[in-house]
Formats: C-alpha cells, sequence, structure tokens
C-alpha cells in the first residue's frame, strides 16, 4: 500500500476545516467538542492534521473549498461560513448546526453619497463587484434590478475606487474597512455565521460513525451558550 491509499482509506472522521479568519473561532469549539490538534494549522504546513482523538483528523482546505470535500466524502464533516454554503448551494450536505461563530452580514455597499435607491428606483443597469457571484445574482434578479456581475476573488473594496464598479456585495462586520475605503453599507442580503456540515450520504448510512461528534459539537455549543 502507497501512502496515498494509507491516508485515503482512513477509517476515522475526517473534518474539513480552514484557515485565517474562520479558524480563530472554530478552535475553542473544537477544543469543547474534545478535539485538539496535534500541530498548529495556522503555522503547520500538514494539510492533514492528527488530532489527540485517533478516530478523528483535520483537512485543512480553503473556506470556499469546505462544501465540496464534504460533498463528496473527501471529509465527513465541515465547518463553512453560510456565505460560502451560499455560493455552493448546499447540494449533497447535510447541515445540523449553526455554530454561531464567524457572525457578520453579508451586503450591498456603496460609495459614500451613492444614491443606490435613485439608481434603482431609474432602473439603472448596476455594476456589481463581487465574490459572491450566485449569491448576488439570485440577490438582484428577487429585485428586478439588472447587473452586470464583475467577478473577484478579494479586496472588493477597491472595486468601487478604481471605477471597476458602481456597488460591491461584500461581508461587513464592525463596517471599518468600508469606512477606510470611504464606502456605505446599504441593503443586507443575509445574515452569515459559520455551520456544521454533514455529508449526506455519510449522515445516513454511517450515522454511528458521524453522530457522536456532532452531537460533541452540539453538546460544546450549549456548554458555551
Ligand atoms: P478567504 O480569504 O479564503 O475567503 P476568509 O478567512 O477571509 O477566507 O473567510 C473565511 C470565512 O470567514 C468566510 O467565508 C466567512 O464565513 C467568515 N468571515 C469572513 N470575513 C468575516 C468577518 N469580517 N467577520 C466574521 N466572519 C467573517
Ligand atoms: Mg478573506
Amino acid at each position: 500500500m502507497n501512502a496515498g491509499e494509507a491516508l485515503s482509506s482512513y477509517d476515522g472522521v475526517t473534518i474539513a476545516l480552514s484557515k485565517g479568519r474562520i479558524f480563530d473561532d472554530t478552535a475553542p469549539l473544537l477544543k469543547r467538542a474534545g478535539i485538539v490538534p496535534l500541530a498548529d494549522p495556522e503555522s503547520s504546513r500538514q494539510l492533514i492534521l492528527p488530532t489527540n482523538r485517533p478516530d478523528v483528523r483535520l483537512v485543512i482546505v480553503r473556506a470556499s473549498d469546505v462544501p465540496t470535500y464534504v460533498q463528496y466524502g473527501a471529509a465527513d464533516i465541515g465547518i463553512a461560513g453560510k456565505d460560502v454554503l451560499m455560493e455552493h448551494g448546499g447540494g449533497g450536505l447535510y447541515q445540523p448546526l449553526d455554530l454561531r461563530i464567524a457572525q457578520c452580514r453579508l451586503m450591498v455597499a456603496v460609495p459614500r453619497g451613492f444614491d443606490y435607491a435613485g439608481a434603482i428606483g431609474r432602473g439603472a443597469r448596476l455594476r456589481v463587484a463581487t465574490k459572491y457571484a450566485v449569491t448576488t445574482r439570485n440577490h438582484f434578479a428577487e429585485k428586478g434590478v439588472h447587473v452586470d456581475l464583475i467577478k473577484l476573488y478579494g479586496s472588493m473594496e477597491l472595486a468601487p475606487l478604481t471605477g471597476l464598479a458602481d456597488v460591491i456585495v461584500d461581508l461587513v462586520s464592525s463596517g471599518n474597512t468600508l469606512k477606510a475605503n470611504h464606502l456605505e453599507a446599504v441593503e443586507e442580503i443575509a445574515r452569515i455565521s459559520a455551520r456544521l456540515v454533514v455529508n449526506v450520504a455519510a449522515w445516513k448510512l454511517d450515522r454511528a460513525r458521524i453522530a457522536p461528534i456532532v452531537e460533541a459539537f452540539e453538546a460544546g455549543l450549549e456548554d458555551s451558550a
């Protein structure tokens, strides 16, 4: 057996997580669920991290890739922002728990002084820059507003400042980043928090292996409530 087979035949529970923003909030949740990584995900170059529990390992992936790993069963469980889940669509995922971490709002923001209501009232076509193309398209379609979508991968705040777009759709928590870039939030699209997601097939067919981990997260949430 080669190393790849050894890793892919792991018979414990694999949890997909991302580093960065969401991890700061995730680490205490893991701990309350009794799961402690044996290396620091922030600094380790390892992408598969063993934990204090031989039957639980972590895989570290890009935030927007968490639903994909879980959907295809490469991970059994994942922690993903509602923003990412809305964009992914949620197919193949069971979402049992709102973890109430990484809370923020997905919002439409405009340059300070831009008459958003007026532009919409006039039926103006809006150029919207975002990394949330699917969610943004759905939002404006529901409002009956015509948009040209400009897909970006980060630093959305820059788009209106450089004339790339009229408005942006981005996550907002304190609003300080918007303020620093002379932008203001004008419309909420969704309230965001991180969710525990589970591969639907694993949940149905292998409940005995998966449920105790989900229950451990749930118990940890109740302890902190
Ligand atoms: P990436 O740069 O790969 O998109 P981030 O670390 O910026 O990853 O974001 C990961 C997740 O953290 C997002 O999908 C979102 O759910 C959450 N998040 C991002 N920004 C904020 C914020 N300002 N406040 C709270 N949660 C946030
Ligand atoms: Mg980011």
